[in-house]
């Protein structure tokens, strides 16, 4: 693409949640030369970034403070000046409290030319995540987003706001950055004529797996809040709204709500399996513990597309190869009516899938997914003829080794398995600190490689903090052997299997502390 010069994206990374990203600031990320984001945006949101993106973290939260705004301007200014796109990545919307208009005038002014791509404010999605409508007919027709920076109550720097027309205000309070403030917030609000018994609530880490709620009154919620260990980022909520979240708390209520999960699987493959965690709830934090690649020579899958017509049977044992082979086929001139004659199989669901998506039916897919099954599921039907194996460059054999007893067989190695170097520290961060609940285990090789690369402090978590979860008998037997124990085993090995066992075995806990809620113990006294 051409570029003639720079330009600032601001854009709004939306409250925490990764999906409430706008598909605008999806599409700006994806082109993005350099990108400056702060703690509040979801890591899994720099993923859509191109791999070769500098990625620049300017801090902003508490105690992790590492720019100033005038030095973050000016970073902006700098990359954008040697012709880069820059995206400034702002947690919730860039204009809501978030002094993104600063940063718009200050590239104004220096004349680089800026874009706003609009985010979901943390009013707006972390009180809908909470089961808050901040508007609804019969409790409010109007709401005040109102800043909590500055305390009502200090005489030396006064609030610029007048808190006497928002103690009268008509409608729902929203107040951003009031954690701290909270106790004089809430008293100067019922000093000033606010009921002391309103509604309130305070969400933390809103729309995230760690997000957690209290409701109170005004008089009671900075004194439960305190009790219940709350802390920032949090959003206070004031008004008749509150009461009506029991009936639309749905967000909490998901099978999967507060689980954190580290997804280990290709990127690639990680987004669509991450999507269906975050549909039940969950938080998925991607960690690739394996990279996918274009074959170092593509001279035998050229030479075996050369022949197809010399085969009877083509089998696929994952999406990835169903994947790089029908677009090697693309690039060599060739169409579909090349695999006309031919037999597919697919080792299970998924890779049936990927077939599907170029309109492929698979001819044979085992009961059971694995390489023994397959083989076993082919032994009759490929008897003398010829068989093309499409996987990856290493793997297990098993199938080769079976079938070679019986038919004619080629294997071509139609992508590359590398191995990850490290898992991304943030993710290991969060691993470490005791706040991930599962690290997802889809095959063998995935399994020897995370248990190589995880350093000590993050494998210490293993079987405490951190449960993990597997695809399979195979990928389990790896994880003992290793001496890890596995929490969850998919009962069909898909990744669905797996969410499924995952989402089976927190019911399984709910169920036991609601049970030890209800029926405590006789404790000795
Ligand atoms: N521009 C942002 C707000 C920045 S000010 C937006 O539009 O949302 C930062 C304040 O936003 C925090 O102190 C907190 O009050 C609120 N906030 C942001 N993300 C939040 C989250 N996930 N949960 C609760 N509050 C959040």
């Amino acid at each position: 693409m051409e570029r003639t010069g720079g330009i600032v994206y601001l854009v709004g990374a939306g409250p925490g949640d990764p999906g409430l990203l706008t598909r605008r600031g999806a599409e700006v990320l994806s082109r993005a030369d350099v990108v400056v984001y702060d703690h509040l945006a979801s890591p899994r949101l720099l993923d859509l970034a191109p791999v070769s993106a500098l990625r620049i973290c300017v801090g902003k939260s508490v105690g992790h403070c590492t720019m100033s705004q005038g030095e973050i301007n000016a970073l902006l200014v700098e990359h954008a000046r040697e012709g880069h796109r820059v995206v400034r990545l702002k947690g919730g919307d860039p204009f809501v409290f978030g002094r993104g208009a600063e940063e718009a005038e200050h590239l104004h002014v220096s004349g680089i030319p800026v874009q706003v791509v609009p985010g979901v404010t943390a009013g707006v999605g972390v009180s809908l995540y909470a089961g808050i409508p901040i508007t609804h007919r019969d409790a409010a027709s109007a709401v005040a987003f109102v800043t909590g920076h500055d305390d009502p109550d200090s005489p030396s720097s006064p609030s610029p706001l007048d808190w006497g027309a928002l103690a009268r205000f008509p409608g729902t309070l929203v107040i951003y950055m009031g954690m701290t403030r909270l106790e004089s917030l809430c008293r100067t609000l019922i000093r000033l004529g606010k009921p002391a018994t309103t509604p309130a609530a305070l969400v933390q880490s809103g729309t995230l797996a760690s997000q957690r709620t209290v409701v109170a009154t005004l008089a009671d919620l900075a004194a439960l809040a305190l009790e219940g260990g709350f802390g920032p980022p949090a959003l206070v909520l004031i008004g008749e709204v509150v009461a009506r979240r029991p009936a639309l708390n749905w967000f909490e209520g998901l099978p999967l709500f507060g689980q954190r999960v580290v997804v280990t699987r290709p990127l690639g493959e990680s987004d669509l399996a991450s999507a269906s965690l975050e549909a039940l709830g969950a938080e998925a934090l991607a960690a690739p513990t394996v990279t996918i690649e274009p074959p170092d020579d593509f001279g035998p899958i050229d030479g075996a597309i050369a022949r197809l017509d010399s085969f009877d049977w083509l089998v696929f044992t994952s999406g990835n190869g169903v994947r790089h082979f029908l677009d090697r086929l693309k690039s060599s001139g060739l169409d579909l009516r090349a695999l006309g004659h031919l037999k597919l199989a697919a080792i299970g669901p998924a890779t049936a899938e990927a077939l599907g998506r170029y309109h492929l039916m698979a001819d044979l897919v085992p009961d059971s997914f694995r390489s023994e099954a397959l083989a076993e599921a082919l032994a009759p039907r490929v008897a003398g003829l010829r068989v093309l194996l499409a996987r990856a460059d290493r793997g297990r054999t098993v199938l080769k080794d079976e079938l070679r007893l019986i038919a004619h067989v080629e294997q071509v190695a139609v992508y590359r398995n590398l191995d990850a170097r490290e898992i991304d520290p943030v993710v290991l961060g969060r691993i470490a600190e005791g706040s991930v609940d599962w690290i997802t285990l889809t095959s063998s090789a995935i399994t020897e490689r995370l248990h190589a690369i995880l350093p000590v402090e993050a494998r210490r978590q293993i079987g405490r903090s951190v449960r993990l979860a597997s695809l399979s008998p195979v990928t389990t037997a790896t994880a003992v052997q290793l001496g890890w124990p596995i929490a969850a085993e998919a009962k069909t090995y898909t990744w669905d299997g797996l969410v499924a066992a995952i989402v089976e075995r927190v019911e399984v806990d709910r169920e036991r502390a609601l049970d030890a809620r209800d029926h405590p113990s006789v404790r000795p006294s």
